[in-house]
């Protein structure tokens, strides 16, 4: 009938994509279809932040030592 029938619904984005973009994930509420650009987005998001959180503590842990080491320096 129309091209509709090549597109899914992406829950991600809200709108619908070519069937070759998407994914069925399997959450705990169901089934979900979802593009892979959002997937990928997600996955990218996740690894900067947990990067950018592993940078965090290495520079805490410079810092303390730093402290440290100025502490014992006074005494
Ligand atoms: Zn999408």
């Amino acid at each position: 009938m129309s091209a509709d029938t090549d597109t899914i619904f992406c829950y991600h984005c809200r709108t619908h994509h070519p069937k070759e973009e998407m994914r069925l994930l399997v959450t705990k509420t169901g089934k979900r279809w979802r593009c892979l650009k959002s997937i990928e987005a997600t996955k990218q998001g996740k690894a900067a932040r947990e990067a950018y959180g592993k940078q965090m503590t290495e520079t805490n842990k410079a810092e303390a030592r730093s402290k440290a080491r100025l502490l014992n320096a006074h005494q």
